[in-house]
């Protein structure tokens, strides 16, 4: 039986009902273009000499070897430009906090035009804009897919790299030094090259081509979009996006939002992700005099709350070192911020008691934490009035309607689940079980909006650098060939 899911009916396609198998004849040639791409944008340059690609171009060469030295040089060039453009990209200081978003936008818009995509710029805050594309499906009424990337990425320190970080540099074995190399513009590089492939706009194919993928048309609309500020809690991107007065009329179903490299062999893929809670303690104490013994300091007040959560902290680190959770299911707790004393014009003053003592605390909640019960730990145990203590909470856990976990289905309820798995699996490469990414990303914003969302960045082998120093792509699964993957990927277009 065939059924079909027309946008009134959007709402339980998010609740992810079972459905028919046509669902994934859209995502599936996707997702294999996308781990297709990720390997190519890996691999080491390796153009012909100039004496082959005469022979492959016909002028030195004749027959069938001619033309397939032809098609593997076209191929090999088309692989270079698609770095190229990757590198380009990286190459735009969009690092926090100043990111030249007008010179990201710019090049999306050309990457756009090029592909024949439609784009539109969205500005919800001015200067910060969100650059949507469409590729419109057959049926415009099916719920449609997100492929979503942020443009924003986090500082450096220059003095740090081995090459500087906007250069892109690319090294003789082919891997690719920038910041943004991982988190994450080679997803958002991903998504359009895939889409490239599969318009047949930079293959030098005629579209429709029998095995290549080009020409190909998606049953569902395509959407990516492209949000700044990510990297800095996505207010002004993500977050604002999803409440926009346009956004349900995109009939976003399905999304695709960033994951982690994998170390490993694997690729990792997220379904949920840890809230961050980040809490500001201050205590308040009599001043006095540093020669001077009393009770109830500000600093011994603060101290015996941060002795309290680091021992609540070694608790849950202790299940992970021993094997008994993964990190992102626990509660983590890191005291990043402490503030006490007066600086004097010799230094630190040491010789007076302050009179006010504030720590930071950076506490990251499970999908399924018991939010309210936490604050109220905070509130009774670590922030007590009694000691003359407060709290305030800089960042709060987004939570669904009516405070349910942000959960992404993983079974059979969730029809792009199944197409998604199997996309994966047929690249040959294994996917790991699901997991709870351990920080904040955008797909928080998208579940809360009601979209099912995972987070999959097809990079693997791979130390995993965000936000470090040396960000790197490397070449390490260049072991699926463009072509012989693209042409898997034909098979799973159906005929129209
Ligand atoms: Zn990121």
């Amino acid at each position: 039986m065939t059924t079909t899911m027309r946008r009134g009916e959007m709402a339980a396609d998010r609740r992810s009902k079972p459905q028919r198998s046509r669902q994934g004849v859209v995502i599936l040639p996707l997702l294999f273009v996308l781990l297709v791409v990720t390997c190519a944008s890996q691999s080491q340059h390796t153009l012909l000499p100039v004496a082959e690609a005469a022979e492959a171009r016909g002028e030195g060469g004749s027959g069938f070897a001619g033309v397939a030295a032809a098609a593997a040089q076209e191929e090999e060039e088309e692989r270079e430009a698609a770095i190229e453009r990757f590198r380009k990209y990286l190459s735009i200081h969009t690092e926090q906090p100043k990111p030249n978003y007008e010179e990201a936008a710019a090049f999306l818009f050309a990457q756009a035009e090029e592909i024949g995509l439609k784009a539109q710029r969205i500005d919800l805050v001015p200067g910060k804009p969100v650059i949507l594309m469409t590729w419109q499906g057959k049926d415009t009424q099916l719920p449609s897919i997100l492929l979503n990337s942020h443009v924003d990425v986090v500082p450096v320190e220059n003095d740090k790299w081995f090459h500087d970080p906007f250069a892109a540099v690319r090294t003789a074995e082919g891997n690719v030094y920038a910041r943004g190399a991982q988190d994450m513009k080679s997803v958002g590089m991903q998504y359009l090259e895939a889409i490239r492939v599969l318009r047949g706009k930079g293959s030098g194919k005629e579209a429709g081509e029998a095995g290549t993928g080009a020409g190909f048309e998606p049953l569902r609309t395509v959407h990516l979009s492209f949000v700044p500020d990510e990297e800095i809690g996505g207010h002004d991107g993500m977050e604002k996006l999803v409440k926009w007065e346009g956004f349900d009329s995109l009939g976003v179903g399905f999304a695709l939002d960033e994951g982690l490299p994998s170390e490993g062999s694997d690729y990792k893929v997220f379904n949920a992700e840890r809230g961050g809670f980040w809490v500001m303690i201050t205590a308040k104490g009599k001043p006095g005099h540093g020669s001077m013994m009393y009770d109830g300091s500000a600093t011994e007040n603060l101290i015996r709350s941060l002795n309290a959560i680091l021992e609540f902290r070694r608790s849950q680190f202790e299940l992970v070192k021993s094997g008994k959770a993964e990190l992102g299911e626990v509660i983590s707790a890191n005291v990043d911020f402490l503030r006490a004393g007066k600086e004097g014009p010799q230094g630190p003053v040491i010789n007076v008691q302050p009179s006010e003592a504030v720590a930071g605390i950076d506490f990251r909640l499970p999908p399924t934490a018991d939010v309210e019960a936490f604050r109220r730990r905070v509130e009774v145990e670590w922030a007590p009035e009694h000691r003359n203590m407060s709290f305030a909470v800089a960042q709060g856990v987004v939570r669904g309607k009516g405070g349910k976990p942000l959960i992404t289905a993983v079974d059979d309820s969730n029809p792009y689940w199944d197409v998604f798995r199997k996309a994966v699996e047929k690249s040959g490469v294994p996917l790991s079980k699901p997991g709870i990414f351990v920080a904040s990303t955008d797909a928080r914003y998208l579940r809360a909006a009601g979209v099912p969302t995972l987070g999959f960045t097809p990079i693997r082998n791979t130390p995993v650098l965000l936000h470090a120093h040396n960000e790197i792509l490397r070449r390490g699964c260049a072991v699926l060939s463009i072509s012989i993957s693209i042409s898997i990927s034909s098979f799973a277009i159906p005929p129209s």
